[in-house]
C-alpha cells in the first residue's frame, strides 16, 4: 500500500511535525479508508502531550473521522468501496467479554485498542489515528454517515457526538427533564444540540461570557455563568442531570448543589489533574450521585449518527488545512473554538 501522509507528536513538548509510515497490509475483515476529514479533540492534545501518561511515540492523533471506502479485504460485507464512512475512538476489542457481548466495547474487559495510542491486537503495532491520509479498520468498528448530512461537520460526532448521546440517553434525558451542560466547548456544544433534541429543558453552564449568545442559538434555554454565584444560586436542587465536559481541574461542589434528589452529575471531561473531592455532605442530603461516562459502543454511535441525520445535526466547525494543527490546540486550550476544529485532510495530499 502507499505511505501514508501524516502529522505526529514526537514528544511531550514539541509542536506536530509531518510523518510518513506505511499502514498495514489490509486483512480479510479489513476497510480501508481515504481519510476526508478529521475532528481535533481535547484528548488528542492530553495524548499528544501525554497527560494521561500513557502515550507511546510517535503519536498520530485523530479519533473522529470521516472518509471514503477505497478498498476492502475479501470478506468484508458491511461496507463497500465508496462509501462514506466513519471512524471514532476504537478499532478494536476482545469480543467475548460480557461487555463486548453486550455492544459496550468501550468497557471491554481487556480494554479497547484506539484508534490511535493503541496497539493492535494482533501484531502488538501502535495505531495511528485520522491526522492522516488513510487508515485500515476491520470493518466492525466502520461506521455508516447519514448521506443528508455535511460530512466535515460530522467527523466531530465520531467522538465528541458519542461522548454527550451516551450519557444524556444512560440517564434517561427527555421531555419535562432539566438537564445541564457544561462547558460549551467540542463536547459540550454537541450536549446542547442533542439534549435539546431530545426534548429536555437545558441549561449551558460556561466560564466565557463571550458564548452566551451563542449557546442559546445552539439550542440552550438557559445560559448560567458557572463562576456567577448568585446566577447559580438560582438553579439549587433543581437539576435532573448535569454532564461536565469541562477538561480542567475544578470544584464540583456548586455543581452538585444544583441537583435536585436523586439527580446526577455525570463528568465525561478528563483533566490532567483530579478534582478536589467534593463534600460528601452535599451527595449524603438529597442522596446525589456522581457518575463517569466513556464514549458509547459501535451500535450506540450508530443509532447516534442516524439520530443526527434524523435531526439535520452536525458539528459546529471551523474547517483549517492540518498545517495549522500547532495553532489549533492553542486556540483550543484558551477555549477559543467555534466550536470544533476540523482538519481538511486533502491538505496533505497536495
Ligand atoms: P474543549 O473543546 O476544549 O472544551 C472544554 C470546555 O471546558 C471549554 O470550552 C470551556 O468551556 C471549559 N473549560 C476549559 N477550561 C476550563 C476551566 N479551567 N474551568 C472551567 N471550564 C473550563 O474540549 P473537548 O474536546 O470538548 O473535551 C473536553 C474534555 O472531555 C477533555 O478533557 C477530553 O479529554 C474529554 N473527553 C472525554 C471523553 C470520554 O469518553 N469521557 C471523550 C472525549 C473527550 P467554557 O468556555 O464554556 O467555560
Ligand atoms: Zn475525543
Ligand atoms: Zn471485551
Amino acid at each position: 500500500m502507499n505511505i501514508t501522509h501524516a502529522y505526529a507528536a514526537h514528544n511531550t513538548k514539541s509542536a506536530l511535525v509531518p510523518f510518513d509510515y506505511t499502514p498495514r497490509a489490509l486483512r480479510e475483515h479489513d476497510v480501508q479508508i481515504e481519510v476526508l476529514f478529521c475532528g481535533v479533540c481535547h484528548s488528542d492534545v492530553h495524548q499528544a502531550r501525554n497527560e494521561w501518561s500513557n502515550s507511546i511515540y510517535p503519536v498520530v492523533p485523530g479519533h473522529e473521522i470521516v472518509g471514503r471506502v477505497t478498498a476492502i479485504g475479501n470478506h468484508v460485507s458491511r461496507h463497500q468501496i465508496g462509501d462514506l464512512v466513519g471512524v471514532g475512538c476504537m478499532v478494536d476489542s476482545c469480543r467475548s467479554c460480557p461487555s463486548c457481548e453486550e455492544g459496550l466495547e468501550q468497557y471491554c474487559e481487556e480494554g479497547f485498542t484506539g484508534t490511535y495510542n493503541g496497539q493492535d491486537r494482533q501484531t502488538g503495532a501502535i495505531t495511528y489515528g485520522g491526522y492522516s491520509t488513510a487508515l485500515v479498520v476491520d470493518q466492525d468498528f466502520v461506521l455508516r454517515v447519514p448521506a443528508n448530512l455535511d460530512p466535515a461537520g460530522v467527523a466531530p460526532l465520531l467522538c465528541a457526538g458519542i461522548t454527550t448521546y451516551s450519557p444524556l440517553r444512560q440517564w434517561n434525558v427527555g421531555p419535562g427533564k432539566k438537564v445541564g451542560i457544561v462547558g460549551l466547548g467540542g463536547l459540550g456544544h454537541m450536549g446542547v444540540k442533542l439534549a435539546r433534541a431530545m426534548g429536555a429543558h437545558v441549561v449551558l453552564f460556561t466560564t466565557s461570557p463571550s458564548k452566551i449568545a451563542d449557546a442559546k442559538r445552539l439550542g440552550a434555554h438557559e445560559v448560567v455563568i458557572s463562576r456567577n454565584q448568585e446566577e447559580m444560586e438560582q438553579h439549587t436542587n433543581s437539576f435532573d442531570f448535569i454532564l461536565n465536559t469541562v477538561a480542567a481541574q475544578h470544584d464540583l461542589n456548586p455543581f452538585l448543589n444544583l441537583l435536585r434528589r436523586d439527580g446526577t452529575l455525570t463528568l465525561v471531561g478528563a483533566p490532567e489533574h483530579d478534582h478536589p473531592s467534593p463534600q460528601v455532605f452535599n451527595l449524603i442530603m438529597k442522596r446525589r450521585r456522581i457518575a463517569g461516562s466513556l464514549i458509547g459502543g459501535i451500535a450506540e454511535t450508530q443509532e447516534m449518527l442516524d439520530f443526527c441525520g434524523q435531526h439535520g445535526i452536525t458539528s459546529d466547525i471551523e474547517l483549517i488545512p492540518i498545517q495549522q494543527i500547532n495553532e489549533a490546540y492553542e486556540r483550543m486550550l484558551k477555549s477559543d473554538v467555534k466550536y470544533r476544529f476540523v482538519l481538511d485532510i486533502n491538505s496533505l495530499r497536495a
